[in-house]
């Protein structure tokens, strides 16, 4: 997610930056005005001390951290002489990429004023660590952009899954706005694995998780320049095994993998070629925002109320998105 619209109507480019007295317009004022930590001190070497004891260290970002995020305090060692003297700098993360980390700061040019625009590459070897504290902004303003990428989509199916955007944005207030992007993959010789059924001890035979990791994952980092935070596949019943064991009648039509991330997302439609119509609803069009649903939830560690508000006798699933709390899945992304 990007923060960076929202910092710039709070602190315009250009201007002085937050704080009183001699450190109004400080690099690590401005950090304050953002998150909610204590006195770092004046020096670098006050700074490392501080992150080493309530930070992250760049050595364990990757593993530790699970990678940089928007709003951690970047600390580095940048204008710091040989000998370890100098102020250093922090910045706060508002966007990032694969590579690049997007800061919004002041004082970078040693004019106390507030600035975005540059691009600090992850690996720069001034960063020294990240302070990673709760925000302090309202961002109940802010858009979410999350990122789908979904298969086999024939034609119509981009109307479809630009009409899903719009829904999703209305049913939350303008708040999450879900990109889509293709995915090229054949759909065949899926890996499978079977896993326990939310209900009563059935089981049930969904694509292999491995599968999703090693197959289909590393697809979406060619094609788009963009972070997968789900991936879902549509395949078609006849290649589809989720039958409920012990219960023939009992198809599973769509499926969420909790506990990874990217979300791993796979529906059973013939939609494309056949019926779009199942049980009343659209498959599509309902199984994948249900599924995203259960996803995104998880993602906010909520209580998952999917199937509270969106079951056969009740399709309610502006309820389902309503009811997420998106200050806490933007905290999450
Ligand atoms: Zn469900």
């Amino acid at each position: 997610m990007d923060i960076t619209p929202h910092l710039k109507k709070l602190f315009p480019e250009g201007t002085i930056g937050p704080g009183s007295g001699k450190y109004q317009g400080e690099c690590i004022s401005f950090c304050h005005a953002l998150a909610d930590f204590d006195s770092i001190g004046d020096t670098f070497q006050q700074k490392k001390k501080f992150v080493d004891l309530n930070g992250i260290i760049r050595a364990n970002i990757d593993n530790v951290g699970k990678g940089f995020r928007v709003g951690d305090v970047v600390i580095t060692s940048d204008g710091v002489d040989a000998a370890g003297r100098g102020a250093g700098h922090g910045f706060v993360v508002a966007n990032l990429d694969d590579q690049f980390l997007y800061p919004a700061e002041a004082n970078w040019f040693n004019d106390k004023r507030v600035h975005y625009g540059r691009k600090v590459a992850k690996t720069d070897p001034h960063i020294y660590g990240v302070i990673r504290a709760p925000l302090k902004l309202d961002l109940g303003q802010c858009e979410v952009n999350y990122n789908v990428f979904i298969n086999n989509q024939p034609r119509w199916n981009l109307k479809f899954l630009d009409d899903l955007q719009k829904q999703i944005l209305q049913w939350t207030g303008n708040k999450l706005r879900v990109n889509f992007f293709p995915l090229y993959t054949k759909c065949e010789n899926w890996w499978y694995e079977v896993v326990p059924f939310p209900f009563d001890g059935l089981y049930c035979k969904v694509i292999a998780k491995s599968y999703f990791d090693n197959t289909v994952i590393p697809l979406t980092f060619t094609s788009q320049n963009k972070f997968p935070h789900a991936v879902a596949l549509i395949i078609r019943p006849d290649q589809w095994e989720g039958t409920i064991f012990g219960k023939q009648n009992m198809t599973e039509i769509g499926w969420t993998n909790p506990c990874t991330n990217p979300g791993q997302i796979q529906i059973s439609s013939a939609e494309f070629d056949l019926s779009p119509w199942y049980a009343g609803v659209r498959l599509i069009n309902h199984a994948l925002p249900h599924e995203l649903a259960h996803y995104l939830h998880f993602v906010n560690g909520l209580n998952d109320t999917t199937h509270q508000f969106d079951n056969p006798g009740n399709r309610q699933l502006e309820q389902v998105f309503s009811d997420l709390d998106l200050n806490r899945l933007i905290a999450n992304l």
